[in-house]
């Protein structure tokens, strides 16, 4: 454990979020490794409100695969700090920027993994809602784990609309939209698996599937792709198994879509991991 936020030493940067700033840093007692989030006392109330959010959730969960919290401090400055579990790879947007795109098996191995996640998060009522490849943390043991629950939701009742136009709205599934349409009993859970979906598409694909390699498009046109156009799905060279695994994940009417239990006994992970 860390006793003082002054025991830990900055060691270098690893990357800005909105409204902070996260180190690498190491604790000079006992040289364990962490990352440090640190967010300073004057950000706005919107990036206030995520980080007691972040603190609730951390604080609530312990799984091999959600990131975990070592302690939360806060300084006189007003600034806060949240120690998490150092993870040696980043997040899968860099290595897939890195290393170029995943073979199946390693998305495989991926999906069973944040799946096993989703499932823990589930069960405790808590809704990520911004599922995607800067999300999900990797270390080189190729140990995925699930970060960043700035915007996620502890579900008490049913969900309140007027606040799901929370995420990165590229990965935001159709009845986030329209849950008229696409919605009946809408409870938010199914707002994950579209996600996953996407982002395990992503990384076999290496871009963003409703918009073309290297290409940008704008926030309109995205809408309209999620929530009319065809469901993106994966090139013919992919197995039937992976294609199917997309496919149910993928389904526009969140009723119709496969629940993380189901999901788990797909074949597609569900098989000893392929060595
Ligand atoms: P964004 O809005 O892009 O999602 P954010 O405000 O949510 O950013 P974080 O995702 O928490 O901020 O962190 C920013 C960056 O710091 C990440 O993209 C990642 O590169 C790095 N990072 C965060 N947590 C860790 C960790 N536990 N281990 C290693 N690197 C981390
Ligand atoms: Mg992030």
């Amino acid at each position: 454990t860390i006793d003082r936020l002054a025991d830990l030493e900055k060691v270098q940067v690893l990357g800005h979020g909105n409204g902070g700033t996260v180190y690498k840093v190491c604790n000079k007692r006992t040289s364990a490794v962490y990352a440090l989030k640190v967010i300073k006392s004057d950000c706005d109330n919107i990036v206030r409100r995520q980080i007691f959010r972040e603190m609730e959730i951390l604080r609530r969960t312990d799984s091999p695969y959600v990131v975990k919290c070592h302690g939360i401090f806060e300084k006189p400055s007003g600034d806060i700090a949240i120690a998490l579990e150092y993870m040696d790879a980043g997040t899968l947007d860099t290595v897939l920027n890195i290393n170029g795109t995943f073979s199946e098996m390693l998305i495989s191995n991926i999906a069973r993994q944040v799946l096993n996640g989703l499932n823990y998060l589930h069960s405790h009522k808590i809704v990520h809602r911004d599922i995607k490849p800067s999300n999900l943390l990797v270390n080189q043991k190729m140990e995925v784990k699930i970060a960043d629950f700035g915007v996620s939701k502890i579900m008490c009742r049913t969900l309140d609309p007027c606040d799901s136009y929370v995420g990165t709205c590229a990965y935001m599934s159709p009845e986030r939209f329209d849950p008229d349409t696409y919605g009946a009993n809408y409870n938010g859970y199914a707002g994950d698996i579209w996600s996953l979906g996407l982002t395990l598409l992503e990384l076999f694909m290496g871009h963003f599937p409703f918009s073309p390699p290297g290409q940008k498009v704008d926030w309109a046109t995205l809408m309209c792709a999620i929530c009319f156009g065809d469901t993106p799905s994966l090139p013919e060279n992919a197995s039937p198994e992976f294609t199917d695994f997309i496919n149910c994940c993928l389904q526009k009417d969140s009723i119709k879509r496969w629940t993380v239990l189901q999901l788990l006994s797909h074949p597609f992970v569900s098989g000893d991991p392929k060595s």
